[in-house]
């Protein structure tokens, strides 16, 4: 039997993490066994495991690539996870559905949109093929209502800014620029 496959989208802060970690422990009591990877290129988070800002943490193998986690296939695992799923190239797509056909079930949890509100297209191509699909809000920092969008802001000369839309997708914080994100909704988000 195919596995199925569990979107978990939203911006920064939305929780993410915290939901693919809360079914993962479901699917650990039910006896499953499985694995969440993560991707070596994301060095904001530290160490083996996948943690949220919630607090709740859970062991992770890190990986180079998606293609990477196929030599994990063949040990017919109930499930796998995926955090942080745009830092996956396009092979991600290819991947998830080796798994599926292999009768693993697959939950990928990812970014929505990019900092300029742009689809992040590997994440969207999956929730495309979904089973299931979960979009998640954040508190938006500036008027409290449901966040869809995640802000980036540069520091320069002592204020915080709206970073400008041709900067690279992928910056991250502390490497040259001092950078900052918070989820904001449509109508307190803006393109720099
Ligand atoms: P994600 O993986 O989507 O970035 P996490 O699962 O790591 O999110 O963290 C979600 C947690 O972040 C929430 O449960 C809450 O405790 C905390 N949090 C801090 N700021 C916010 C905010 N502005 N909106 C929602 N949650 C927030
Ligand atoms: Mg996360
Ligand atoms: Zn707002």
């Amino acid at each position: 039997m195919n596995g199925k496959i569990e979107a978990v989208i939203g911006p920064m802060y939305s929780g993410k993490t915290e939901e693919l970690i809360r079914r993962v422990v479901r699917r650990n009591i039910a006896r499953q066994h499985g694995m969440i990877f993560k991707i070596s290129s994301d060095k904001r988070t530290k160490g083996e495991n996948v943690t949220s800002r919630a607090g709740t943490s859970l062991i992770a193998t890190t990986v180079d690539s998606a293609k990477d986690t196929l030599k994990f296939l063949g040990e017919n695992m109930d499930y796998v996870a995926f955090d942080e799923a745009q830092f996956f190239c396009e092979d991600l797509f290819e991947v998830v559905n080796l798994f599926v056909k292999h009768g693993t079930d697959v939950i990928v949890a990812g970014l929505n949109l990019d900092f300029r509100s742009e689809p992040f297209d590997n994440v969207m191509k999956i929730v495309a093929i979904a089973d299931e699909i979960v979009l998640l809000k954040a508190v938006c920092v500036v008027c409290g209502e449901d966040a869809t969008r995640t802000q980036r802001l540069i520091l320069k000369e002592g204020q915080w800014l709206p970073a400008s839309l041709n900067d690279p997708i992928f910056k991250v914080e502390g490497e040259d620029v001092q950078i900052r994100y918070e989820p904001r909704c449509k109508d307190c988000w803006r393109g720099g």
